[in-house]
């Protein structure tokens, strides 16, 4: 079974990391702007807006790096990002670290902020390397602390905010070390602590997806053997109620000829079930869809010819409004083709006589949006989250059309997600509804 466990996600939230940081970023150069600008507490703003800067051009560099990496399926895509996720943290250390020395060290309350860090490495990284960070954090604070008390480095006060000796009072270091380092150890043995039962669950609630997927294998499997034999039988049946109904095998008397063309309608009805069952069983087995470019146009046309006359019957106008532009997109043809024809045989069957059926194609840039208005008998709103599920079909569909499969609109579904599209209705009961799928081109 595949590891789902610690590194799930982690690309992510590095991403969520890179995104806080931008936000760090501004708030940075936001607070030193009001500090030094608005409230005239002498800073060094220079370092602190350089900092800023080099901040900004480490965050690009690795979210063009990830950017990079992510495209190209490596392997090793995990071990990778775990590195960086590790290399960005001991850099916020470092910049931190930098940030608090030109801001009065020991003195600047935002020392406190090392902590943010602690949590951040938590989500990120495994306990292990978490408390490595909490160790590389304090070590940098010492480090930095020493060196300005034994005047290695200056110290820059902030004056007017604290007593300018603060940083030489060994009683007040003492002090500061001890909450502090205590602190972040602390945060990160709680936040360890929380992220790991977290991911723990996460494992938990993945491997219950991944035996449901198996189960759901399974089932399909089933369901495409038995309703293929199933098929192979009905097939012979009217094979050979047929000629009967035809009256080729000789005359029958009118009540035989009623029932035997009775059981040829239901072995019909039978046959269209049997055959969509398999189709949705053979779409959700099937790995791997044979995709091609092809006239987005031309299956329209092809699937508007398949209703035309279903529609002409019951007195329905067609409208169709193609955008110029839209031209071949890459699909499997068959699948989108009969797609477009299904959600069209529908709105003819669900809209009353004299009603209006229209089909609009709209060129979105990278995708195509299809949509398909009627002026039908619409979904009731309490059941429209449930429309595109295996077998369902609404209170009033059944009502007004007792033959149906509720299993159109469910390889619908399959067949757009398997192309990376969207498939959702709009729709008010009696007033009608619309379909709408959006693909993309390539
Ligand atoms: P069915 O064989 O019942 O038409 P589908 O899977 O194609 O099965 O559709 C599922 C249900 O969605 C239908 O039973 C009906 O309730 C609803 N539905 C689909 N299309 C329309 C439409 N154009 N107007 C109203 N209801 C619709």
């Amino acid at each position: 079974m595949v590891d789902l466990t610690l590194q799930s996600g982690l690309v992510e939230r590095i991403y969520w990391l890179i995104r806080l940081r931008w936000i760090a970023i501004i708030g940075l150069s936001l607070t030193v702007l009001f500090v030094d600008k608005i409230f005239a507490i002498p800073i060094y703003a220079f370092p602190l807006y350089a900092i800023a800067g080099i901040l900004s051009i480490y965050n690009l560099i690795f979210l063009v790096y990830l950017n990079s990496i992510t495209k190209i399926k490596i392997a090793n895509l995990t071990t990778i990002a775990n590195r960086i996720a590790n290399i960005q943290i001991s850099f916020d250390l470092v910049s931190l670290t930098a940030l608090i020395h030109f801001s009065g060290g020991i003195e600047n309350p935002f020392i406190f902020y090392f902590i943010f860090h602690m949590i951040i490495a938590s989500i990120l990284l495994s306990r292990r390397a978490s408390f490595l960070q909490a160790t590389f954090a304090t070590v940098l604070f010492i480090l930095m602390v020493n060196l300005e008390y034994h005047n290695i480095l200056p110290h820059h006060c902030l004056k007017g905010f604290v007593p300018f000796t603060l940083h030489n009072n060994i009683l007040y270091i003492s002090g500061v070390y001890f909450v502090f380092i205590s602190t972040l150890y602390i945060a990160v043995y709680m936040a360890t602590s929380i992220s790991k039962r977290l991911r723990e669950r996460e494992k938990t609630l993945a491997e219950a997806n991944l035996l449901l997927e198996e189960k759901d294998r399974i089932k399909s499997e089933y369901v495409l053997r038995v309703s293929h034999d199933i098929k192979e039988h009905l097939s012979a049946i009217q094979g050979c109620l047929e000629p009967v109904v035809e009256g080729i095998t000789g005359e029958l008397n009118p009540k035989q000829r009623d029932l035997i063309r009775r059981a040829d309608e239901r072995t019909e009805k039978l046959l269209y079930f049997v055959r969509a069952l398999l189709e949705i069983s053979r779409i959700k087995l099937s790995k791997h869809i044979e995709m091609d470019y092809f006239s987005l146009k031309n299956a329209v046309d092809n699937a508007l010819n398949f209703i035309e006359t279903k529609a002409k019957d019951k007195g329905i106008s067609l409208s169709v409004n193609i955008e110029a532009g839209i031209d071949t997109i890459r699909g499997a043809e068959v699948y989108i083709e009969e797609t477009i024809a299904n959600m069209l045989a529908n709105s003819v069957k669900y809209t009353p006589r004299n009603g209006k059926i229209g089909i609009e194609v709209k060129d979105e840039g990278d995708s195509v949006l299809i949509q398909i208005s009627d002026t039908g008998i619409g979904i009731p709103k309490n059941e429209l989250p449930k429309i595109f599920d295996e077998f369902y079909r609404a209170r009033n569909a059944r009502e007004v059309e007792r033959n149906g499969t509720g299993l159109g609109l469910s390889i619908a579904k399959q067949v757009i997600e398997r192309h990376k599209g969207k498939i959702w209705v709009e729709s008010e009961e009696g007033k009608g509804s619309t379909f709408s799928v959006t693909l993309p081109k390539s």
